[in-house]
């Protein structure tokens, strides 16, 4: 029977053609093969098989394997190709994503050095024999006689052996063999592992755990959403969960936010693994391309047991996985924002079900996507609701930024006066502070300084977005306009105005305010250095800092016991972007930062500043109170059909020309409504809320649909019979995050 084969070759074009197999060669989906291609020959990926196909005699053969086995395992070529269905994006681009560049390119290879072995130990007369006659085959046979398993890379047998190692091997006496020698992206590290011991759980943890242990006995485990508040001891239940798995022979895949931001969690599980610290790997996004080869083949061989992460690491080819562990699942980063558009957390979700194995979210503050998930009984729901440390949760307070704009006539009221005796009292208690700037405000909303009225969509609940140029307020969901008032339409003071200021204003005031305090600052400007941020965040533990200035950056899982105060500044900026998410992600942005706050023995205290210190995410975040959070979203999102209860996605414009990138929007909304399958909402053509940036005017359409599917498949369609100017560049973001 003839096989043949679809090949995906290598380069930008998506050029993907059917090969022939020659007699005698194995090849599956997911080889990488050498084959003709015109007159030349190239590199690809064999995404199928066709067996018994008709004799076709015009395909050409393949010309070679590059490697004997399939790189890319089945499973993740499944996963591959639902990730181009549900996202519209061309099957190329994931298998990039599947397989790193470094992987890919010809130009990387293992890299080897030579070793020589003894097979006996050298005899007596032998070496009376050479002590006499050949000194230095002597001492290469003496070293090696005495190297453990009796061998040594021959480099280390010192300059000029090479000679007598030739001639040894030449006579038979030793053997030497090649091997690959892994770069090790830990080599040189000077901080010494300590391994850990696990703790005695108490009660929620061992319920928790016990819950994942039972689901790594079953078949096809359903996927479990540990809810845990912050310093609830999450972390030590993954630890135990990933020790039983190691136990049972599996690997483990463990999905951070992003490693930079997170290097407690990547300690701790070096810690707790200590014992088999080269079966762990890092997948640091500052690995050499070299390294990273090397990290992956290890991966693809099993001998890596747990594998850590970011996004990206959702496709480390494990094998025999048993376990993955997403944590702080809610966290944005886990969405790509470059095509493939795939959510790290939902195609780990995926590759548990294909894959068989447990996986378990975990969050303070889970997505609602996940909350409802778990609601619906598509996940199961572990829940740690108290401290585990016996630390009571800090205490928040509320400060209404209403009352202190009455004070600061004319600059914009950055500390307030409570905050700042806060603060002062700290310095004298050689305690620190941790102050939070919340940058999510790309879109421009007004926000009265009197009242905190925010003008809003009637039809949508979000912020209105204030457009400078032709002094319009728009709704960024469902194109409402309105013009701007010159007075606050609830209170009518004149000074409705728009909020902003930056982590470098800040710094200036602080500075001003509290001349001891010694501050730093981390923002994406302050941390362009190299190791800045690594660096910085050192000299704040050792408390060679007092105050740290940063965006939310560092709102995740860092772990100061000294800090017993955290202040975020300007709580409302990301509350009034023209975003449904708005609420969910300052009750993240809240409960997270507070979990920072009395890690030690000393007790936390939160300061949250605010025009609005009414609204519901503020206020149930104060309380530490997730259930009542989402029970109040959930009915606004069911009401006006938003995630969870719908899929949402964005169609962008983008071109140097404002008119070309809205008429071909439109050309496309036009299209898209013909035909428009049911079930589709389809939105209008608005300019984004960011409507230029890097030189380049944005237009935007917003998509809702219950079912994912026949809304990817309707636009693909439509995209697919449309010609695009050269000079505009279309996106689809499905499940689009962000809406700037
Ligand atoms: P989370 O990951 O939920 O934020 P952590 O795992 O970081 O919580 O735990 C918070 C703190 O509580 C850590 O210092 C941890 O060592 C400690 N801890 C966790 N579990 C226990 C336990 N069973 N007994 C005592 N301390 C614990
Ligand atoms: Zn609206």
């Amino acid at each position: 029977m003839r096989v043949n084969v679809r090949v995906l070759i290598d380069g930008p074009s998506e050029l993907v053609f059917d090969y022939a197999v020659p007699d005698g060669l194995r090849v599956e989906a997911g080889c990488r093969v050498r084959v003709p291609l015109r007159r030349k020959s190239a590199t690809g990926t064999v995404l199928a098989i066709s067996e018994g196909a008709q004799m076709d005699f015009a395909l050409r053969e393949i010309e070679a394997l590059t490697d004997p086995d399939p790189l890319v395992t089945p499973t993740l070529l499944k996963i591959g190709r639902w990730i181009a269905d549900y996202y519209g994006c061309g099957i190329e681009t994931v298998v990039r994503a599947l397989l790193p560049e470094a992987v890919r390119s010809e130009e990387n290879s293992a890299k080897t050095r030579r070793v020589a072995v003894l097979d006996a130990k050298p005899d007596e007369e032998l070496m009376e024999k050479l002590a006499k006659r050949a000194k230095r085959q002597h001492a290469v046979l003496a070293l090696l006689a005495h190297a453990p398993e009796m061998r040594l890379p021959v480099p280390d047998l010192g300059d000029g052996a090479n000679a007598a190692v030739k001639a040894l091997a030449e006579a038979g006496r030793l053997r030497i063999v090649v091997e690959e020698v892994r770069r090790d992206p830990d080599a040189g590290q000077v901080e010494e592992i300590l391994e850990s011991k696990p703790l005695a759980l108490n009660p929620a943890q061992q319920v928790a755990l016990d819950a994942i242990l039972e689901s790594l006995e079953e078949e096809c485990p359903k996927p479990q959403l540990l809810l845990g508040v912050t310093g609830s001891g999450k972390t030590e239940v993954y630890l135990q969960a990933a020790r039983r798995v190691i136990d049972m022979g599996k690997t483990v895949l463990v999905l951070v936010p992003e490693i930079s931001l997170t290097p407690q969690t990547v300690r701790r599980f070096k810690a707790r693994f200590a014992a088999m610290q080269d079966r762990v790997a890092v997948l640091h996004s500052n690995l050499s391309q070299g390294e990273r080869f090397d990290e992956w083949h290890r991966i693809r061989k099993g001998e890596a047991r747990i594998v850590i992460g970011a996004r990206s690491a959702v496709f480390a080819p494990l094998p025999e996985l048993g376990l993955i562990l997403v944590d702080e699942e809610h966290e944005n980063t886990y969405k790509q924002d470059t095509v493939p558009r795939y959510h790290g957390r939902d195609v780990a979700v995926l590759r548990g079900a294909f894959e068989k194995c447990a996986v378990v979210l975990g969050s303070a503050t889970p997505s609602l996507e996940s909350w409802q998930n778990s609601q619906i009984g598509k996940y199961q729901l572990l829940r740690l609701d108290e401290r585990a440390d016996g630390q009571s949760m800090p205490i928040v307070r509320v400060v209404d930024m209403r009352l202190e704009a009455t004070k600061h006539k004319g600059g914009p009221a950055i500390l307030s006066d409570r905050l700042r005796v806060a603060l002062e009292k700290r310095l004298e208690d050689g305690e620190q502070s941790i102050l939070f700037l919340n940058r999510r405000g790309f879109a421009r909303s007004l926000q009265c300084p009197k009242c905190g009225h925010v003008c809003t969509c009637p039809h949508c609940a979000v912020a209105l977005t204030y457009h400078r140029t032709d002094e319009r307020l728009v709704c960024h969901v469902c194109g409402h306009q309105a013009i701007v008032p010159r007075k606050c339409p609830e209170c009518r003071d004149p000074a409705i105005i728009m909020q902003g200021y930056g982590t470098q204003k800040v710094e200036e005031v602080m500075r001003k305010v509290l001349p001891g305090a010694k501050f730093a600052r981390i923002d994406a400007d302050a941390m362009r250095r190299k190791n800045a941020l690594r660096d910085t965040l050192h000299a704040f533990k050792s408390h060679k800092i007092d105050i740290l200035i940063g965006t939310q950056m560092i709102a995740k899982g860092l772990h100061f016991p000294n800090v017993t105060l955290v202040g975020i500044l300007n709580a409302d900026i990301g509350l009034h972007v023209p975003d449904f998410r708005a609420g969910e992600r300052t009750f993240q942005l809240i409960t997270q930062v507070s979990g920072r706050a009395g890690r030690g023995d000393l007790e936390g205290e939160v300061y949250v500043q605010t025009f609005t210190p009414h609204s519901p995410s503020i206020q149930y975040a104060r309380r530490h109170d997730f259930d009542g959070f989402s029970e109040q979203e959930m009915e606004m999102r069911k009401m006006f059909s938003f995630p969870p209860y719908a899929h949402c996605a964005v169609l962008t414009s983008r071109s140097a020309h404002e008119r070309r990138a809205e008429f071909t929007l439109q050309t496309l909304h036009l299209r898209l409504k013909e035909e428009l399958p049911d079930g589709i909402v389809l939105g209008e053509v608005l300019p984004s809320p960011l409507v230029r940036s890097h030189g380049q005017f944005r237009f935007q359409i917003t998509l809702r649909s219950q079912q994912a599917r026949p809304l990817t498949r309707h636009v693909q369609a439509v995209l697919r019979r449309t010609t695009l100017p050269d000079d505009v560049t279309v996106v689809f973001d499905m499940d689009a995050l962000n809406f700037s």
